[in-house]
């Protein structure tokens, strides 16, 4: 496979998210000549969203697809060259590394920065899908102002879910959480703090029906999985909570991950257990995932494969 190298770049970037196409104006700004690929969701995560209030410089906030085209201008300004397709294999063996796109050309590259997110897990309801960025959020923390003194639900049963709808119970006037079973998975301490909040109301054994509205949220219908009777409850936000998945399966066997497949960098920098290839964003973060934060560790991939490329005297 290795003969089949049709290109060699010095710094190549997966994704084109926050992360992504900080990493490639930093790299482009230090002449690293970045090559990026944007996989099969150019500008990533935000370009499913509407409104982002919380990104730094937009005082009006901005439509998360809007935002994700001035990234990527800034970074084509810089002299990143932004391409189409999907890294699909790769082969970290050797140096220089090999990454293969759309399974056909292998990309040989001196420093390798690995942006490819994390997708959010959903439920699979044709309504949350309508719904999704009018009132259906996979993200409190990004969505939870819009609801200010309203009713929401959130669905999940893990510590992520528990946090969430703690934040939630901070803003909204009710939190409805559904949960499957008839407890929690998540840790004590998360449940104590979610069964002791005046405003969450929690539904044992309980599945979502669908989530009801025309062009946004207005109530949901909920079926306890036990006695089969349905309710519907009157909301204005719908969070889904059910977990994430790190977009990092082809970096199985070569890169350290954890248990639910999050990249493992060292801490305080971007570097993997590979030395040349470094990780940013979401695809190595499970705490925060927000745009700034995958932002801010796009740029730290940067600097440290600069600094790499320098000390190997590759640059
Ligand atoms: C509905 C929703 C609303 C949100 N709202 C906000 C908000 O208001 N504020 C906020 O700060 N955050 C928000 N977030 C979170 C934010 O979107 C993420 O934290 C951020 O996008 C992560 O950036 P990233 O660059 O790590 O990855 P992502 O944005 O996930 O981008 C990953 C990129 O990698 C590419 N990719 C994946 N696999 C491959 C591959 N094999 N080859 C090539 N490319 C690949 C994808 O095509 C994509 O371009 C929201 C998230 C969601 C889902």
């Amino acid at each position: 496979m290795a003969n089949e190298a049709t290109e060699k770049v010095h710094v190549l970037i997966i994704g084109s998210g926050p992360a992504g196409y900080t990493a490639a104006i930093y790299a482009a700004r230090a002449n690293m000549k970045p090559v990026l690929y944007q996989g099969i969701q150019p500008g990533g995560q935000l370009t499913i969203t509407t409104e982002v209030e919380n990104y730094p410089g937009y005082p009006d906030g901005i439509q998360g697809p809007e935002m994700m085209v001035h990234f990527e201008k800034q970074a084509a300004r810089m002299g990143a060259d932004i391409r189409y397709g999907l890294a699909t294999k790769v082969d970290f063996s050797q140096h220089p590394y090999k990454v293969q796109i759309d399974e056909e050309k292998w990309i040989e590259a001196d420093a390798v920065i690995i942006c490819t997110g994390a997708s959010a897990k959903w439920l699979g309801l044709p309504s949350e899908e309508r719904l999704n960025g009018f009132g259906v959020s996979a993200c409190a923390v990004c969505d939870g102002f819009f609801f200010k003194g309203k009713e929401v639900a959130i669905v999940g049963a893990g510590d992520t879910a528990a946090e969430e709808a703690l934040y939630l119970s901070k803003l909204c006037t009710t939190v409805h959480m559904f949960i499957r079973r008839d407890k929690m998975r998540a840790s004590k301490v998360m449940q104590e703090r979610v069964l002791n909040a005046p405003n969450i109301k929690v539904y044992w054994n309980t599945d979502t029906d669908e989530i009801l509205g025309e062009n946004k949220v207005e109530a949901v219908r909920i079926k306890n999985n036990q006695t089969q009777e349905t309710q519907t409850i009157p909301i204005s936000g719908f969070f889904v909570a059910i977990g994430h998945h790190p977009n990092s399966d082809i970096f199985k066997g070569w890169l350290d991950m954890d248990e639910t497949g999050y990249l493992l960098t060292t801490p305080g920098t971007t570097k993997t257990n590979i030395e040349g290839v470094f990780a940013a964003g979401d695809v190595q973060d499970k705490n925060y995932r927000q745009a700034v934060t995958a932002a801010g560790s796009g740029c730290m991939a940067a600097l440290d494969a600069e600094r790499y490329l320098t000390t190997k005297g590759l640059v």
